[in-house]
């Protein structure tokens, strides 16, 4: 095993009531890509038992793997339907979000309720305004309309509020049909911004919702990997891959078994920082496909010792920042070689 990953399921429900309570609507969790990587069958049934009752993943697929572990609940396909697929979501009990007239027309004849996605923006998914309004309700049955906002995550930003305004402004046509907003990031941007339906992923996984201010949700995960070695290098010696970094001192490089192929991303090659008994500790060098290597000078780190590579106080969203990358793409990269072991739930 490369390292050990530990992920906390009794944090991720922390995290959803305490999202749940800042808000007067209803709370879902998104779970699509695996729970953000760290394992849908696990995080599904601990936002069940936190009494989460609207889950959200993109495939079909995923909806099937974790239908069973959330009895009852709406579960959601955010990336809607295609040809040959109606009778599958119906016979698990699975909700699509429809985001074309042509998957409308799949839909409609199973006579099921369907969630109705409005793009307000982005420009990916979803029904023009125009198409709805002509839709209206139609004859539908309709859990909810919803729709997703482009830049929620600079609070500043009037995208915001105008997208808030044109789903008003449509929804208006859909009277007495629940409405669907926020994700983790609107949830914070007032009370324009809430709904009938909030649909967080990324802050119960531990990622800032609120970003240039603390961080209100609890860390979620721990990532640690054994030193391997540590080497001896004169100055003047190099490290890694085409000698990007050279010991200008006597220095003890700690070798550790985990790299790009675990979603320890090659951006972070001289870039990111590990820590040792809590002290910061440099990566040096390339990251490798397998092995990465960090300069412990200044430590006492000796072989067997465990480098922290994620952890609290520098979790997703500061790894992201070294690797020029989001926090989601730090979660959703974690690899298969990890141990995981998972605390509470
Ligand atoms: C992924 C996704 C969410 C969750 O977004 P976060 O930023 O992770 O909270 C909500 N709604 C839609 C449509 C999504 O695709």
């Amino acid at each position: 095993m490369s390292g050990l990953l530990e992920i906390d399921l009794d944090a991720i429900a922390h995290n959803w009531r305490l999202l749940d309570a800042s808000h007067p609507g209803a709370t879902g969790g998104v779970i699509k890509a695996d729970a953000y990587g760290l394992g849908a069958a696990k995080v599904a049934p601990a936002l069940f038992a936190a009494r989460c009752r609207h889950f959200f993943v993109a495939h079909l697929e995923e909806a099937v793997a974790v239908r069973k572990l959330v009895p009852g609940a709406l579960l959601g396909v955010l990336n809607g339907l295609r040809a040959g697929e109606a009778e599958v979501f119906a016979a698990h009990d699975i909700t699509p979000v429809l985001g074309s007239m042509a998957e409308l027309a799949l839909w409609r004849e199973t006579g099921r309720p369907a969630i109705l996605h409005l793009d307000t923006g982005m420009s990916r998914l979803g029904f023009t305004a125009a198409e709805m309004v002509a839709l209206g309700t139609d004859g539908l049955r309709l859990d909810y309309v919803m729709t997703h906002l482009v830049s929620a995550d600079e609070p500043g930003n009037p995208r915001s509020a105008a997208q808030a305004a044109a789903f008003a402004a449509v929804t208006v046509h859909f009277p007495g049909v629940k409405r669907s907003l926020a994700n983790s990031y609107g949830m914070f941007l007032g009370p324009g911004f809430h709904s009938d339906l909030a649909r967080p992923g990324a802050a119960l996984y531990g990622i800032n919702p609120t970003p240039g201010r603390p961080n209100p949700m609890r860390d979620v995960v721990r990532l640690t990997a054994p030193i391997l070695q540590i080497r001896e290098l004169s100055p003047g010696e190099t490290v890694g891959y085409n000698a990007t970094w050279m010991a200008r001192r006597p220095s003890r490089i700690a070798v550790l078994g985990v790299g790009y192929a675990d979603g320890y991303h090659r951006a972070l090659s001289n870039a990111a920082t590990a820590r040792f008994d809590g002290a910061p500790v440099p990566l040096v060098g390339r990251v490798s496909m397998d092995l990465t290597t960090f300069d412990v000078t200044d430590t006492h780190a000796e072989t067997g010792d465990v480098l922290e590579l994620l952890g609290p106080g520098h979790g997703a969203d500061a790894l992201a920042l070294e690797a020029g990358t989001n926090g989601y793409e730090v979660l959703t990269a974690l690899g298969r070689r990890y141990e995981r072991r998972y605390i509470g739930g």
